[in-house]
């Protein structure tokens, strides 16, 4: 289907980046949001977006081509000749139900939406309108203009022409778009939600401490630390997230409770100058460890009687840690078909910045060790570390790839 004519519903964070994106590749956006305040807000934003750009390199002529190619508008009546819509409004599913039922009602019977949830059922999405066979997610990555990364996530309804689309609409802004089934969190961010969980665990069981902890993940393959990220993103919204997760999947998403403390105790992260690190208040940038989580760190330990015997039976910390309950979870999320084998490790890289993806760590590892390595921590630490039983059967049947 030939796409001429874009709308991004919601001027926020992401629909102004994703504004951006379009733009950068030459197609016109329509900006949408609730009143003019907001709508200029979004477009604010993307002028700061594009100074930035010119400030690397990009002449002021292109800046100004690419700024003429966004309409600002808050009326749906707009949208009659429009193609696709990216909806990019907060995350409520009542605030999205109207969204999507205007846009039923003002878009041609053609046209396709998209929704860019982090966490809601794009199937119960499709439901508020009357062709759930057009409605699709597409998840991008903050900030939308740089990252690599869209899953591209059908509903129960969605069609396949509908799929197709969305995947080569992704891939016209020059993204890696791929295709993942619906599931809690879809692909990379459930992925990553085990991962920074595990950092947390390790923190609280003393295998570790903050610093040492960053340095082992970005050793291994990260381009951040997990505790270094979950300052930036805020502990209110990692805790949002890793209690969405713990709903949807159960147990081995149990929430560490330290993320609990750093709520009650305002230290969120970067957005209140202190979460695992200490920040300048001028500079905003990392001073060093933050002392208050010594007190954070003695209230869980008191909370949690049973953290010393399970400390007395810790393992020797092993950088792989961090990423064994990742690596399990991938092996899982494949079992389950989320998506296709080959396409599981460049979205972790594209969609994290990873060096290495959970996949080829584990073949790395060899499976056999990786495996063991599993079950080792399984014993000593339960259910966030129950083997795949898809990575059982790669191991009985010899495997030594995957696909
Ligand atoms: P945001 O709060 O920055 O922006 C939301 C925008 O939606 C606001 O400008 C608000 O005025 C507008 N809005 C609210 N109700 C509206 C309505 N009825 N009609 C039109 N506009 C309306 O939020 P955000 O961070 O940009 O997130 C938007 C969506 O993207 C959410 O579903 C979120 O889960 C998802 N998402 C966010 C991130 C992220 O890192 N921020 C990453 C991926 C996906």
């Amino acid at each position: 289907m030939q796409i001429n004519r874009v709308a991004v519903v919601g001027a926020g964070t992401m629909g102004s980046s994703i504004s951006v994106a379009f733009i950068a590749k030459g197609i016109p956006v329509f900006l949408m949001d609730i009143n003019q305040e907001q709508v200029d807000k979004g477009l604010a934003n993307i002028d700061r977006l594009l100074k930035s750009r010119v400030d690397k390199g990009m002449s002021k002529k292109e800046a100004e081509a690419q700024r003429a190619l966004v309409e600002a508008t808050t009326e749906y009546s707009r949208f009659s000749d429009v193609d696709f819509v990216i909806e990019a409004v907060a995350e409520n599913i009542d605030i999205k139900k109207k969204v999507f039922q205007s846009l039923d009602e003002f878009c041609g019977v053609d046209a396709i939406f998209a929704s860019n949830t982090s966490s809601l059922s794009i199937t119960q999405i499709g439901s508020f309108t009357r062709r759930a066979d057009k409605v699709v997610g597409m998840h991008f990555f903050n900030p939308a203009h740089l990252m690599k990364l869209v899953e591209v996530i059908p509903g129960l309804e969605t069609s396949q022409d509908t799929v197709h689309t969305a995947i080569s609409l992704g891939q016209s802004l020059g993204k890696l778009a791929v295709r993942v089934e619906e599931c809690a969190s879809f692909l990379v961010n459930r992925l990553l939600g085990r991962y920074m969980n595990e950092a947390l665990w390790c923190l609280l069981e003393g295998a570790c401490d903050i610093e040492g902890i960053d340095k082992a993940a970005c050793d291994v393959a990260m381009p951040i630390g997990p505790l270094a990220l979950r300052d930036m993103n805020g502990a209110d919204i990692g805790l949002a997230v890793a209690k969405f997760n713990f709903q949807e999947y159960g147990e081995r998403f149990a929430p560490c409770p330290i993320l609990e403390q750093l709520v009650k105790k305002n230290l969120l992260g970067q957005k209140t100058m202190g979460g695992f690190y200490a920040y300048d208040r001028e500079t905003r940038k990392r001073s060093g460890a933050n002392p208050a989580m010594s007190e954070i760190l003695n209230t869980v330990h008191a909370d949690q009687k049973k953290v010393k015997d399970k400390q007395s039976k810790g393992l020797e910390f092993k950088p792989e840690r961090l990423f064994l309950p990742m690596i399990n979870e991938a092996f899982l999320c494949l079992q389950e078909r989320i998506c296709a084998p080959e396409d599981l490790d460049p979205a972790l890289c594209a969609g994290l910045g990873m060096r290495t993806g959970p996949l080829a760590m584990a073949t790395q590892l060899g499976l056999e060790t990786c495996l063991s390595m599993i079950e080792e921590h399984f014993d000593a630490y339960g259910e966030r570390f129950r083997p795949a039983p898809l990575l059982k059967r790669y191991v009985w049947g010899k495997r030594t790839t995957i696909s």
